[in-house]
């Protein structure tokens, strides 16, 4: 394993969508869970619970397995295209858990760009979001992480990531707000510098909806 820049775990070899193998440590997951069921006063051994700790595992091995992948590699293989129009896919849904408090943030992000001649396939960015976010995350810094990814992979003229999430956090627990939703936005090159740039990538992502 390997430390990547923003302190992930990478693996080395995983093959192309795999989780590493042994990445994740079920075994020390069920035991803390069944720790965590003994302090808040349950019985761990009442039928109910006993498969519980092995569930909560897999669970949060599905969860977290973004921490395993390097989001990045799918922005590798591009085209070379002379389309220098908006290139955007909106809407696509995530479910990504707060770092604070793990528990689960769900939504959509809208990810576009102004190809500067190097294009990739449209699933490609939904692969993105999806590994981006399947890590213990904070929205804000899952914003940027994909905008600046696409910045550096492709070169892109501008990027532009816009994040809209209901957090668990705020709407079951604490201040209780449910229906709450928290929007992020990363503007880069293009989309940051030239107002009608941004302008057009906005009615592009809300336009007929706001
Ligand atoms: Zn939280």
């Amino acid at each position: 394993m390997m430390e990547s820049e923003n302190g992930s775990l990478v693996g080395e070899n995983e093959s192309e969508d795999a989780v590493a193998v042994g990445a994740v440590d079920h075994e020390r997951i069920a035991r803390a869970v069944r720790e965590i069921l003994f302090a808040v006063g349950e019985n761990p051994d009442r039928e109910g619970l006993l498969e519980t700790p092995a569930r909560v595992a897999r669970m949060y091995a599905e969860m977290f397995s973004g921490l395993h992948l390097e989001p990045r590699k799918h922005l590798q293989k591009f085209f070379t295209e002379e389309y220098d129009e908006i290139v955007l896919i909106r809407d696509i849904s995530f479910c990504s858990m707060c770092e604070h408090h793990l528990l689960p943030f769900v939504g959509k992000a809208h990810v576009g760009y102004a190809p500067n001649g190097k294009v990739i396939g449209l699933s490609k960015l939904a692969r993105v979001v999806e590994e981006v976010s399947r890590r213990p995350q904070v929205q804000e810094r899952m914003t940027e992480e994909i905008a600046k990814m696409l910045v550096d992979e492709l070169g892109a003229k501008g990027v532009a990531v816009v994040v809209e999430a209901t957090h668990s956090c705020m709407t079951m627990r604490g201040i209780r707000k449910p229906g709450s939703l928290c929007v992020t936005s990363a503007m880069k090159g293009l989309f940051r510098a030239n107002q009608s740039s941004r302008s057009e990538m906005m009615q592009l992502i809300y336009g007929d909806r706001r």
